[in-house]
């Protein structure tokens, strides 16, 4: 690693920080380019946050990733807010330009190259979708399905109020369908995806039945460790194609590292290797 005085330093800004990958990506990255560059993980509580996220300029980044909990916390503290994290209501990624700082939400474009990637069949013109989840991520996953023209995109979630808002706030062709009908909508849908947080190792299990997909669907979870999640077994062993998370984290960051580094770096899988054999290590 190269690092001199005259070197860029972006960061992610966490609470907690340490499960973070976007270091051993953007690190990966560095050294790849041989880049004099660094990037840092930074463990902000969020009574912090402000204060951090402001000095950034003043500290001299070239800018940082923004993960939970303050991704809408950075949408209200910045200075240049782009529409797509306006929108989503949520920023991950801040770059400092001229001493201000300007926010964007780089989860949605990352989720539709990660799903065009693995999928490259998929045809949004015609394809009904289904998203699990209301939480930041499904409205990353809702603004990129509809900008990609998706005709239909149905939204369950678990609390039903939560993608009864979220609906409300992107409109159609954004409609909410109850969690109790979730199993039934899906013969309706080309596009199925877990956009919540279940099924993440160590937490609770998605309960989503698949008894009513047809094989012809497209199965993306967002959640990444597990890298094959059971829904996303259950998919493959019905005959759907299964689009694993660590795509989605890998395309998303690409844009932030550009943005910073002045390299548009590639997706190898030299480097997902890396990032699998990190998530493996950490589960011992
Ligand atoms: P949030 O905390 O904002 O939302 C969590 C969502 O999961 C809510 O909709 C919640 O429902 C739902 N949920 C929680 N527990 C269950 C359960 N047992 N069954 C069904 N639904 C449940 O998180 P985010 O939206 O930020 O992230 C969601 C997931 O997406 C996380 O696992 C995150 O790691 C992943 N992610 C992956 C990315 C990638 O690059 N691959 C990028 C961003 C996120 P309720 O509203 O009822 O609580």
């Amino acid at each position: 690693m190269i690092v001199s005085g005259r070197a860029k330093v972006a960061a992610v800004l966490g609470w907690p920080v340490a499960h973070s990958r976007s270091p051993l990506i953007h690190g990966y990255w560095l050294e790849t380019h041989a880049i004099d560059g660094a990037y840092v993980p930074l463990a902000v509580r969020p009574e912090h946050f402000t204060a951090a996220f402001r000095a950034l300029p003043k500290l001299g980044f070239a800018g940082a990733n923004i993960t939970a909990p303050h991704k809408e916390a950075a949408l209200r503290h910045a200075d240049v807010v782009d529409p797509i994290a306006r929108r989503i209501g949520a920023a991950n990624t801040a770059i400092v330009e001229d001493d201000r700082i300007r926010v964007t939400n780089t989860d949605a474009p990352g989720f539709l190259a990660s799903l065009t990637n693995g999928a490259p069949n998929w045809q949004p013109a015609t394809s009904a979708a289904l998203v699990i989840g209301a939480g930041g991520a499904a409205r990353a996953v809702v603004a990129a399905l509809i900008d990609a023209g998706v005709p239909e995109v149905l939204v369950s979630n678990l609390t039903d109020s939560r993608a009864a808002g979220l609906v409300r706030d992107f409109g159609r062709p954004a409609r909410a369908i109850a969690w109790a009908e979730r199993a039934g909508a899906l013969s309706q849908v080309r596009l199925l995806v877990n956009a919540s947080s279940a099924g993440l190792t160590g937490g609770p299990g998605l309960d989503f039945p698949l008894d009513r997909i047809v094989p012809e669907t497209i199965v993306v979870d967002l959640v990444y460790d597990p890298l094959v999640t059971p829904l996303l077994k259950g998919a493959r062993a019905r005959g759907c194609t299964a689009v694993d998370g660590l795509g989605m984290l890998l395309h998303q960051a690409r844009a932030g590292f550009k943005a910073w580094f002045g390299v548009e770096p590639a997706i190898t899988d030299a480097l997902r290797e890396r990032v699998i054999a990190d998530i493996e290590r950490s589960r011992g």
